[in-house]
């Protein structure tokens, strides 16, 4: 096992850190929590991204990103992460993060032309939607209720779908459908790709949540008859449950990477504070029940890098690490809710405040045991397999 770092990948590092702390950290004051940024200063700030050589670092060159590796993600996404508005100005937030790396697997040649090219240059917003409202598919996805029918040449979805992460001004959804309700669960969905403005796709509402929407909220979506060909298929019929697991895996890591970069800055802003303010003729930070917290932060915070920097190598190396992926995504989620839980405690009053970003943090952070599967899901499928009796 090595841990150091090549000389290429911390000159990266050094940039984006860079990067975010000069063109990035200035901007957040700009943002609305719903609306975002606005689009004139996105597109600027991704100008200069592109500029200063720190651009897309997930894409392939060809599609004019660093074309890196899993494990050199793990360090550049942490520092995007530090800022809410990082991963956007990289290009590399979810869900278009998660959705590019499914059409590079699996798109068509003319798919990947008319959809990821312009997805890639960051031309448009894509979203993903799998989860339905009950009794349809949510933590267990073969409860899958929409359907896509085969009339003619066609294929006809029609179906209710909600927390479509940035749907509202996308340029099209990957969908998750039935195509063969009498096959098993899993080998019975297909994706399909469907352009905004499709008769029958309809965007109802960006419902209001807890933290901040990001682009295009999260929104609940109607499919009524919404027909599209055969070469809006994403990899052949049957596979969608194949495929939603691939994106789903490696999605779940860059989530915990950029959730580093977001517990790492909550601790920044408790740092400044526990070092000034006075309390009982001493600094907050003299205080050893304080200490202690940063301890417990700095504890959470390593084993929960090491653990994503683990889970990168395998797929790097070509390993599904699904056992290794829902270990990350439980015990970082956890950890970085308890982390940036600490931090507003030691700022007191204030980091209950809306005048430091830690109460923004707070709110996001607890989306994050939630999606791409709760805690709970993830620690079943973890179960499962150290209960095989074959397991050791
Ligand atoms: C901010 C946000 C963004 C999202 N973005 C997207 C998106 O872009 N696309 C998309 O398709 N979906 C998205 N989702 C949906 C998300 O993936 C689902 O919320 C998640 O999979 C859980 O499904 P559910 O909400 O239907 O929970 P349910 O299935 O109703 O489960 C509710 C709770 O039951 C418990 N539970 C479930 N199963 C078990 C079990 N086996 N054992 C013990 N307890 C269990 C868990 O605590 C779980 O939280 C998003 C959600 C949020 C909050």
């Amino acid at each position: 096992m090595d841990f150091d770092l090549s000389p290429e990948v911390t000159a990266l590092r050094d940039r984006v850190r860079d990067f975010i702390r000069r063109e990035v950290l200035p901007l957040e004051p700009r943002e609305d929590e719903h609306d975002g940024l606005p689009p004139d200063l996105l597109a600027d700030v991704r100008r200069k991204a592109r500029a200063a050589g720190v651009w897309a670092p997930q894409l392939p060159r060809d599609y004019g990103g660093l074309g890196l590796e899993t494990v050199a993600l793990c360090v550049l996404f942490e520092e995007a992460g530090a800022s809410p508005l990082g991963p956007l100005a990289l290009h590399c937030a979810a869900p278009d993060e998660g959705n590019m790396q499914l059409l590079l697997r699996a798109a068509t040649p003319a798919q990947k032309a008319r959809y990821l090219e312009p997805l890639a240059r960051g031309d448009c917003r894509s979203c993903f939607a799998m989860t339905e409202p009950a009794p349809g598919a949510g933590s267990d996805p073969t409860m899958l209720r929409t359907r896509a029918e085969r009339r003619g040449d066609r294929w006809v979805i029609d179906g209710r779908k909600w927390f479509t992460s940035g749907a509202m001004g996308a340029a099209f959804a990957v969908v998750a459908a039935v195509t063969d309700p009498a096959a098993p669960p899993r080998q019975g969905a297909t994706l399909f790709l469907v352009d905004a403005g499709t008769p029958g796709f309809e965007v109802l509402r960006a419902i209001p949540v807890m933290g901040t929407g990001g682009p295009g909220g999260h929104c609940e979506l109607q499919f009524t008859a919404c027909a599209v060909g055969d070469e809006q298929l994403l990899g052949r019929v049957g596979e969608g449950f194949k495929l939603m697991q691939a994106r789903l895996g490696p999605a779940r890591l860059t989530h915990c990477m950029r959730w580093l970069g977001a517990a790492n800055r909550a601790v920044d802003i408790a740092r400044k504070y526990v070092l000034e303010r006075q309390a009982f003729g001493k600094t907050l930070s003299e205080h050893q029940a304080v200490q202690w917290m940063f301890a417990d932060s700095a504890l959470d915070l390593h084993a929960s890098r090491l653990m994503t920097l683990h889970a990168a190598c395998l797929l790097e190396k070509g390993g599904a690490a699904r056992q290794e992926t829902s270990m990350c995504k439980v015990f970082v989620a956890e950890a970085v809710n308890r982390v940036i839980d600490r931090c507003v405690q030691v700022c007191g009053s204030l980091g209950y405040s809306r005048d430091l970003l830690l109460e923004r943090l707070y709110r996001d952070a607890r989306a994050f045991r939630i999606y791409d599967g709760p805690s709970e899901v993830h620690r079943m499928v973890i179960a499962r397999h150290v209960l095989k009796p074959s397991t050791r």
